[in-house]
């Protein structure tokens, strides 16, 4: 692996603390790095290519019909993603985009394929969000409501799946986790896993609290992954290096220890800046990152779903 490449970098960073701290300290680490991101492809099979860079991982799929993504990077970066997309698989036309969830990163190619009529299929609950201005902690100066056309045309609510390509593909809901919309798209001649927003490979996650996510959901769409997923499954993250489904169930284990102790400390009566001095994930840091801004969301995140004093 040649270090100074950009993909290089990505795989060093993500296995290293020092990369991960790194990530950590740009804040927003997919949107603050994807502005100055060259675009990278990964081939995963014949017509299959995850393209990287965009803001979050893109997974395209070859048809006769044209090709299918799984994501559309951030809106500043479409049309160049869009254009390598095409260039990759050696197609001409978009057929079908899914939005893994209401992130920037994940709906930016809405706007200008929905003017198109190509099929774009989320969760319902993601398209609701998108029909509406969303404002979070961690985008403050929101984002949408996106216009009628660039709106999800296709929804749905638990479990579907579609011919493409050659391919038969399952998609479904993962629950409240990342958000409540997040989906996966599971592909079985390839045996390749969308995975959406719910892993991330590159750095702690946001934790979507305010629109639906929450922590132990969060462990609930990694057990639901983990039925998909095989030994050989390789899984596209929402950002960072394809995995592997050891490195899933690493990631469930993680989540479900720091859920554990944010439950105690919650039940126990504290708030957040207490439960932030408490350091419960400080153990995962050297190789994630700074922790306090994830623990803080996740802690909010268990209030719809638990009283202290329950
Ligand atoms: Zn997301």
């Amino acid at each position: 692996m040649n270090p100074n490449s950009r993909r290089g970098f990505i795989k060093l960073a993500a296995g290293s603390a020092a990369g991960a701290a790194l990530w950590s300290a740009a804040g927003i680490p997919s949107l603050a790095w994807a502005k100055a991101d060259a675009l990278a492809a990964t081939s995963l099979a014949d017509g299959i290519v995850v393209i990287s860079g965009a803001g979050a991982n893109v997974l395209a799929v070859r048809g006769s019909e044209g090709l299918l993504l799984v994501d559309g990077g951030l809106a500043a970066r479409s049309s160049e993603l869009l254009s390598l997309a095409l260039k990759q698989t050696g197609t001409r036309k978009i057929h079908t985009l899914f939005n893994s969830h209401w992130h920037p990163e994940q709906t930016g190619s809405n706007e200008r394929l929905g003017k198109e009529g190509v099929r774009i299929i989320a969760h319902e609950n993601t398209r609701l969000w998108l029909t509406r201005k969303i404002v979070t902690d961690w985008l403050p100066k929101g984002y949408g409501p996106l216009p009628a056309k660039s709106l999800p045309n296709k929804s749905f609510y638990t479990r579907e799946s579609l011919e493409f390509g050659g391919e038969t593909l399952d998609y479904g809901h993962l629950g409240q986790a990342h958000t409540d919309g997040d989906l996966f798209v599971y592909l079985h001649n390839a045996n390749v896993l969308a995975a959406g927003g719910v892993v991330s490979a590159q750095g702690w996650p946001v934790m979507d609290w305010q629109t639906g996510g929450w922590i132990g959901g969060l462990v609930g769409a990694y057990d639901r992954l983990l039925k998909v997923a095989n030994e050989q499954t390789r899984i596209v993250p929402a950002n960072g290096p394809v995995l592997l489904r050891k490195d899933l169930q690493t990631h469930r284990d993680m989540y479900f220890t720091i859920f554990d102790r944010l439950v105690k400390l919650l039940v126990k009566g504290q708030g957040p800046e207490e439960v932030v001095a408490a350091k419960p994930a400080q153990e995962f840091e050297a190789e994630w990152g700074p922790s306090d801004t994830f623990v803080n969301a996740a802690f909010k995140s268990l209030w719809g779903h638990y009283a202290p004093d329950a």
